[in-house]
């Protein structure tokens, strides 16, 4: 098969022509120029004057770019032989039912893998992704298939994806990676304020007192907006973070509290609880704006200091003492991450923290607020887009019949009004035979998703998958059909950042060989399944999903230029807001819901003393799919390391660097140890991004009620110290085989 190979030389400065775009990776979405030369190589990248970053840049949108070129790009579709029935991985690696004799290396091996696989034309592996689809539609029902669309696309292509799986497909069987990330957090908001986007913007925290950093580790995972906070807390605003894992800018903080794994309910509780008490709480915005509030007081009334003391790990006077300085500040902010939300209890976490905002009367004016930090770059745009199984694009229901004759109008095709499947509902769903089809695009679930075993099992017994992406992902291996698709820097499209700012991303090269944009592929496969889209570019599909979306009405392509706006945006001359709820909560009054202390349902015992954390790394990206490709990155952070404490290693006879075997009831990874005092003792940390160690093979698939999130932050382990230098043998006694 040939191979892009981007072996280009340098050119000369003078011929490099910058291009205003934005960074392809986390949700601050920082402005950013490419120097792209006259052969469409990317020699650099720098930051620009966006609203979000002012000029500034982390190491991945400064160095991680080189990705887009690399040699492993897919430049024509390809088609499982029928030798490589039935289905199943097709690589050592995906087949290892623990990480086993560690081989090195960080993405899939192509030698292995492709020659399973045979090219073909377009034609020929869009007929067979029709066939596929449509096959199973009509002989097994629409709900027997599912798509999982990805936060990295733009909002047109979310828009389309959703649309092909509601329209052409007929089932509501649509997620991404929301449903791993602020899920639960979306959920709460929805249910307590109305809204599941933010409040206010990042950089308002310049007007904030105070600012709460809860579950959340900005300097790695959101750098730059990082660098407003601590220019903020510089400024003279008390930061105050809470976290099981010392975050960096703990450095920062007036106080950090590093609780017990799993006590945020009790945490936040008894600080609300002394707020009340001692008569902090904010009365006239309670009266005024939101109910509920007598149930909150009792729910939260017997989570004393003391009570909270021995749950948390937290002192009773530095409970008493956070609640005191939040409760005293004319204005705080509240900034969450996945510590918050990935839990089984993620909703009740992000229920506390919304309560927190409404109790002490800080939504709705410059420098408060609620900040869920969005991971993707365009998670919060995918969202709104309809990428999801219970809402059409703007947030409304598919169960609501006038909502559903509304898109059936447009769209001309009768809807179906059963909410869909979540993205581990979806794979619990394959397992049991009731998914039989799916279309992947953009996402990588084999890794991604909790319990790999199980995620394993479920590609393995689908009837058909079709993956579109740039490179053969793991997830790929299990494909009947590989299209090959564009990267970030080569399509045009509209991004919505953690902020709510929509901006323009515009493409800097062309996609390698016959690799299409992702639109086209949509819009021919829909041409293919009976459905004529006649959108003539990208901002006419904009224009469709602004029509349908309330929230981004007066947004164009033109009116959004090179700077963005924020949504809503009032009127067509309007930046956008940058505070929301000023006045009044989209459904009316703000609803507190209380929310009791939960358990984690995979706890330590004897066996697994241990509880694991897992979670992301500044150099690093998700599944390490474009991270691990790019040279600057990759040579900067090679390797995994699970973290642990210097007492824990001391006890267990592990040193810096040692090889360890970490194993969890359903199975192991082996990882080198760094010691460090950012964990707790009696808990680890461990990157999600390395596939040589792959958290996702510990990881418990339970899902939070609500939100549907999985339990990434708890995870009962051992950890045993393997003979140094890697034997790759691990030590009598421990299993490789999930237990
Ligand atoms: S902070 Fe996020 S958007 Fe900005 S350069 Fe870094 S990864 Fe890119």
């Amino acid at each position: 098969m040939k191979t892009f190979n981007e072996a280009h030389p340098p050119a000369a400065l003078n011929k490099v022509r910058d291009v205003p775009t934005l960074c392809p990776y986390c949700g601050v979405g920082c402005a950013l120029h490419y120097g792209v030369d006259e052969a469409g190589v990317i020699q650099y990248a720098r930051g620009r004057n966006g609203a979000s970053n002012a000029g500034r840049l982390c190491v991945k949108g400064r160095y991680g770019f080189d990705y887009a070129g690399h040699p492993q790009r897919l430049t024509r579709p390809l088609i499982r032989r029928d030798s490589a029935y039935p289905r199943g991985p097709l690589s050592g690696f995906s087949r290892q039912n623990s990480s086993g004799p560690r081989k090195p290396g960080g993405i899939v091996d192509y030698d292995e893998v492709l020659p399973h696989f045979r090219e073909a034309s377009w034609e020929e592996a869009l007929d067979r992704v029709a066939a596929g689809l449509g096959g199973i539609r009509d002989t097994h029902g629409p709900d027997a298939l599912a798509g999982f669309g990805s936060a990295k696309g733009s909002n047109e292509e979310a828009y389309l994806f959703q649309k092909f799986i509601r329209a052409v497909l007929g089932t509501n069987n649509v997620d991404h990676c929301t449903r791993l990330c602020h899920a639960s957090s979306v959920y709460a908001l929805i249910e307590g304020i109305g809204s599941g986007a933010v409040t206010n913007v990042v950089r308002d925290i310049e007007n904030a007192e105070v600012a709460v950093i809860a579950g959340c580790n900005p300097t790695a995972n959101h750098p730059v907006a990082a660098t407003f906070m601590k220019q903020a807390a510089s400024a003279g605003t008390d930061l105050l973070a809470v976290n099981v894992r010392r975050p960096g800018i703990a450095d920062y903080c007036r106080q950090y509290c590093q609780i017990k794994p799993g006590a945020d309910v009790a945490f936040y509780n008894a600080v609300m609880q002394v707020i009340i008490a001692e008569g902090l709480h904010d009365r006239t915005f309670i009266d005024a704006r939101t109910g509920g509030f007598e149930a909150l007081q009792a729910a939260v009334a017997h989570y004393t200091p003391a009570v909270a003391e021995p749950l948390t790990g937290i002192p009773a006077s530095e409970i008493i003492a956070f609640a005191r300085r939040l409760g005293q500040a004319r204005s705080a902010m509240f900034f969450w991450g996945m510590g918050i939300s990935q839990h089984v209890f993620g909703t009740d976490n992000a229920r506390c923290l919304i309560a927190l905002a409404l109790l002490t009367g800080n939504i709705g004016r410059p420098g408060t607020g609620l900040h869920p930090l969005r991971g993707q770059n365009n998670v919060q745009g995918a969202s709104d887009a309809g990428l999801i199984p219970m809402y059409y694009p703007g947030y409304q229901s598919v169960a609501d019949p006038e909502v559903q004759r509304r898109f059936e109008a447009l769209w001309g095709v009768d809807l179906p009004n059963k909410p869909g499947l979540t993205t581990a509902e979806i794979t619990h769903a394959a397992l049991d035979g009731d998914i039989r089809g799916l279309y992947c695009m953009g996402e990588n679930p084999f890794l991604s998703d909790p319990d790999m075993n199980r995620v394993r099992e479920a590609l393995a017994s689908l009837d058909f998958l079709v993956v579109q992406d740039l490179f053969i992902t793991e997830t790929a291996e299990f494909a009947d059909v590989i299209l090959p698709a564009s990267a970030f820097m080569e399509k045009r499209g509209t991004f919505t950042n953690t902020d709510r700012r929509v901006q323009i991303g515009r493409p800097v090269r062309e996609p390698p060989g016959e690799a299409r944009q992702d639109w086209h592929i949509l819009r021919d496969l829909a041409q293919r399944l009976g459905h004529d889209w006649g959108y003539a570019d990208e901002s006419a599909v904009f224009d469709e999903f602004v029509e349908t979306a309330p929230p981004y009405a007066n947004l164009t392509y033109e009116r959004l230029g090179e700077q963005g706006r924020w949504y809503p945006c009032p009127s067509a001359d309007s930046e956008g807001e940058r505070v929301l709820f000023s006045e009044v909560f989209p459904i009316g009054r703000a609803r507190f819901v209380p929310a009791e202390l939960g358990v984690a349902p995979d706890l330590p015992d004897d066996d697994y003393p241990l509880v694991l954390n897992t979670g992301r790394q500044l150099e690093h990206w998700h599944t390490g799919v474009m991270t691990r490709r790019s040279r600057a990155l990759d040579a900067i952070a090679p390797e995994a390391r699970v973290e642990v404490h210097p007492d824990d290693a001391a006890r267990l006879g592990i040193s810096e660097g040692q090889w360890t075997q970490i194993a969890s009831r359903r199975g192991d990874v082996q990882v080198q140890a760094h010691l460090t005092r950012d964990v707790a003792t009696g808990t680890l940390f461990l990157p999600m991004h390395f596939r040589e160690a792959a958290a996702n093979l510990l990881t418990s698939p339970e899902l939070d009620p609500f939100g549907k999130i999985p339990e990434f932050k708890i995870c009962a382990v051992r950890l045993v110290p393997l003979s140094p230098p890697s034997t790759q043998t691990p030590p009598a006694g421990v299993s490789h085989a999930a237990s």
